[in-house]
């Protein structure tokens, strides 16, 4: 067998003993005779997957009762518009941090039924830091805050949960969520598509006050609205079931690793040594402020960009796959969610000094 360190921005690795458990699975899934792509989401050996899956997070994430969790389609993406569909009515002011290309995409969707108020924006130095929350303008009056705490494309991190008091607070948590601990109850809405962290595309996860479930609006179509999801235990039409199958096994496998106290130590190991290096190089340089650096993605330069190439080439030849950063950032950028592991940290790192050696 032979698999490469994979540090894909998403779809993304996943565990390689997930994977295996996987293939055990198929094609006969509890002595059903069948597999799970093959049964009724309505039948009692997937609802036991689901309802299993679903404990397993609210364990992992300390979710308290008083927030359902909802397992969804349509991407995080959706959730750009089903966020102001559900909280606001038409035309309400609502509040925006832009600090980055996700949240950026974010209010664009936003301001098709609101009025968005950027309150703290980044944009001047190309989403490089995070405004200092003492200068975000906040509305007294906005239906929600939204915010991304960690920026994929960009490499920016909130290391703090902002305050907005009694504003709900919305965060787009894709390429954070389970990465590390985080107290679930300062947020009104968190959702997260699957395909970084949790499992393969197609599914999102939503963690939603009950509370906000009551939809703002009428005239919005049942399958954007959350409160039907909630009262339907998100089996409002079929579900992407081997998506949820498989992001249950990650929750299991999570758990069975320590949680995510020790997710986090693995994942800040992981980033600090990546950052030391890059550090340490005149070669390569990450342009992030210090103090909002992504520990799931890290983009770096090299000093002379004409070596990119031969970079990304010699990269894919010693196993290391997926490094090219995103077109609007250029460069490069590592992904290193939970399931890309140290090891391939360290290879990556023991093949940027080489190369920096030969052509630095
Ligand atoms: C990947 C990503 C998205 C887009 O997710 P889709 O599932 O493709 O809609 C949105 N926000 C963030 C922060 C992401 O990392």
């Amino acid at each position: 067998m032979s698999r490469v360190y994979n540090f894909s921005a998403g779809p993304a690795a996943l565990p390689l003993p997930v994977l295996e458990r996987i293939r055990a699975d198929i094609p006969d899934w509890n002595r059903t005779g069948m597999t799970v792509m093959e049964v009724s989401h309505r039948g009692k050996a997937f609802i036991e997957t689901a309802e299993k899956a679903e404990q397993d997070v609210r364990d992992l994430l300390a979710i308290p009762d008083d927030y359902s969790v909802l397992f969804i389609q349509g991407g995080a993406t959706m959730h750009f518009s089903m966020v102001p569909l559900n909280l606001a009515t038409a035309g309400r002011t609502v509040d925006y941090l832009q600090t980055g290309s996700w949240s950026k995409k974010a209010i664009a969707e936003a301001r098709r039924y609101c009025e968005v108020k950027i309150v703290a924006d980044s944009a001047d130095r190309k989403f490089t830091y995070i405004p200092p929350q003492s200068d975000w303008q906040l509305s007294r009056n906005a239906a929600y805050v939204h915010y991304t705490p960690n920026e994929t494309i960009d490499g920016v991190e909130f290391h703090y949960i902002p305050q907005t008091d009694d504003v709900p607070l919305v965060a787009d948590m894709s390429s954070t969520i389970l990465s590390r601990p985080v107290d679930v109850s300062r947020f009104g809405i968190i959702y997260a598509g699957a395909q970084k962290n949790i499992g393969p595309a197609g599914i999102t996860l939503v963690i939603i006050r009950k509370a906000l479930l009551e939809p703002a609006r009428s005239d919005i179509p049942s399958l954007l609205t959350y409160k039907i999801y909630a009262e339907s235990e998100s089996m409002t039409n079929t579900p992407p079931t081997f998506a949820w199958y498989v992001a249950g096994l990650v929750f299991e496998y999570l758990k069975a690793q320590g949680g995510l106290e020790a997710a986090g130590q693995r994942n800040q190991k992981k980033a600090s040594k990546l950052y030391t290096a890059i550090d340490a190089s005149k070669f390569y340089s990450n342009p992030v402020q210090h103090d909002c650096r992504s520990r799931m993605n890290v983009p770096f330069v090299l000093a002379d960009p004409a070596l990119d190439s031969k970079f990304l080439a010699g990269a894919e030849q010693a196993g290391l796959t997926n490094l090219k950063g995103h077109r609007s950032v250029g460069g490069m950028r590592a992904s290193i969610y939970n399931a890309t592991t140290e090891d391939a940290v360290d290879a990556l790192i023991q093949y940027m000094r080489e190369f920096e050696r030969r052509n630095g």
